[in-house]
């Protein structure tokens, strides 16, 4: 008996994988900004199926979708980077979606390179989803060092907003800003310098229930069931 294989695009659930040409399509590059004094940078700018993506890997925990992202981010790793340091998702989040989006990005980067991960930060129970926007402007997320982070560490993490998230981290394993810490997300909005809130929020830590930055939904994305295995074998 002959097997076709058929991939099913991780973002659309479309036959072809593991993106589709359309998904491929809506693929921009991310951008390189400024936070704090640490370069951040992503493979892909929050848009189109790089934000379905990331949704689907922190709100349905598709290991898919985050592996075509790590693949991306791989090649942005610094080579002299020391380590990998996670920025913890808040816990209830945590608890409530069952996943950790920057440790699983993490720990496949880890995989990738070679590079250790560190997990060097506790983050509070719970912040806004918005933070750096409204009443939390002023206040960056407050992270703990909870372990000691090498020089030249690479702070990752799923998507950069506003950037008072990746700041308040930032400001937790690197207090004097001279120990080389660089900043690498799978996604990124707008461009943004030391932490200003001049970016929009498009969804970094918020499970809209209606597409964002005017995106259709397609079957893939939040509102709809996805087809968890994205490889299937048909008989021919
Ligand atoms: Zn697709």
């Amino acid at each position: 008996m002959a097997y076709v294989v058929v991939m099913w695009c991780i973002a659309c659930g479309r036959p072809s994988g593991p993106l589709c040409a359309s998904c491929v399509d809506s693929l921009r590059p991310g951008h390189t900004s400024v936070v704090g004094n640490s370069l951040a940078v992503a493979p892909f700018a929050h848009l189109g199926a790089a934000a379905r993506l990331v949704r689907l890997m922190k709100y349905r925990r598709l290991m898919a979708a985050a592996s075509y992202l790590v693949d991306a981010m791989a090649d942005l790793v610094p080579p002299d980077a020391s380590c990998l340091v996670p920025v913890p998702r808040a816990v209830v989040r945590r608890a409530r979606y069952g996943i950790d989006p920057a440790g699983v990005l993490a720990a496949g980067l880890a995989a990738r390179t070679g590079i250790p991960m560190v997990e060097g930060l506790k983050g509070p129970v719970w912040w806004p989803q918005r933070a750096g926007r409204g009443r939390s402007r002023r206040s960056p997320v407050r992270f703990r060092n909870s372990r000691p982070v090498p020089v030249r560490a690479v702070l990752v993490d799923d998507v950069l907003t506003t950037g008072a998230t990746v700041l308040g981290a930032l400001v937790a394993v690197d207090p004097t800003r001279d120990r080389g810490v660089r900043v690498l997300t799978a996604t990124s909005v707008g461009t943004m310098r030391h932490g200003a809130n001049t970016a929009p929020n498009l969804g970094g830590d918020v499970a809209s229930k209606s597409p964002r930055n005017g995106l259709r939904p397609a079957a893939g994305s939040a509102t709809a069931p996805h087809p968890l295995a994205h490889s299937r074998k048909e008989s021919e």
